[in-house]
């Protein structure tokens, strides 16, 4: 089986050496495999997505040197993908209408039993309140009922996914997904009608990866990820998160740091290979 990658990136802003590395990281990883690299333009939030990010993308990508394989795969251009997904877990009785705001979220998060933490379990309203918020016209999300996952699995016990890259503290090798640990999480934002995890999950399916390397700062979101794997028959591809790039202060790329894009840092004569070497690869 021959290693089939991707680069991920939501054209939410420029990109910066962050992105960079994780970029280069994972088509080094292909390439040293014999393998492909995909890009996936992750633009399912149209409130924070710009078009001229998205060309950002592709201009940044090109002078790195990187190719990709055509056509790119646009996650707006694939709602029914999603919405058919959503389907199949509602169908199953794994997806309930959730109405609250965020601010009932956090406050139920913070009085739960099982201590305050972000974590927030609900449950669905009797059918006569969602009927009458429905006629209400009042928006709703879909969430996963975390209780109904568990009692469809038979527990958690056996979720496990590869870790071949640096979990936390370094570790890697099987581990266990505790997707407790992210509670109820949203399936369909009530503003964009679908949200990231499952994107991403049915995207990583449909684009056959067989492994998802990216930053440390998405390993939590594999707990989560894995149970929406076996929630929906897909299967779970190996993961390598790599460390995150920090800058002089210690403190890791994001896109607040605007002088640091790689549109800045080519503007101020900055070379790929430069920048490339600086980053370790050669
Ligand atoms: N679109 C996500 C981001 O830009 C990355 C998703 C992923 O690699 O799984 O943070």
């Amino acid at each position: 089986m021959s290693l089939v990658t991707r680069f991920a990136p939501s054209p939410t802003g420029r990109l910066h050496r962050g992105h960079a590395f994780s970029a280069l990281t994972a088509h080094r990883a292909a390439q040293g495999a014999g393998g492909r690299f995909l890009l996936r333009i992750e633009d399912i939030d149209f409130t924070r997505c710009r078009p001229e990010f998205e060309t950002g993308i592709y201009e940044d990508l090109a002078w790195l040197g990187l190719s990709w394989e055509t056509p790119v795969r646009r996650q707006s251009e694939h709602m029914a993908d999603y919405e058919a997904a959503l389907e199949t877990l509602r169908g199953r009785g794994l997806a309930y209408r959730c109405f609250r705001t965020r601010k009932e979220i956090a406050e139920s998060a913070a009085s739960a039993p099982h201590g305050p933490g972000p974590a927030f379990r609900g449950e669905p309203h009797s059918p006569q309140e969602e009927a009458r918020r429905l006629a209400a016209g009042e928006p709703f999300a879909w969430r996963l009922s975390l209780e109904a996952a568990e009692r469809a699995l038979g527990g958690f016990g056996s979720l496990v996914f590869l870790e071949e890259g640096e979990g936390p503290d370094g570790r890697r090798g099987v581990m266990a997904a505790r997707p407790q640990l992210a509670g109820d999480i949203v399936l369909a934002r009530k503003d964009v009608g679908v949200a990231y995890h499952l994107a991403v999950v049915v995207d990583d399916a449909l684009q056959g990866i067989t492994h998802v390397i990216r930053g440390q700062d998405l390993f939590e979101a594999t707990h989560v990820q894995r149970l929406l794997q076996a929630l929906l028959g897909l299967p779970t591809p190996v993961y390598r998160h790599h460390r995150l790039l920090t800058g002089p202060d210690g403190r890791r790329f994001a896109k607040r740091d605007r002088s640091e894009t790689l549109a800045e840092l080519r503007a101020a004569g900055v070379t790929p290979a430069q920048l490339r070497k600086e980053m370790g690869f050669e």
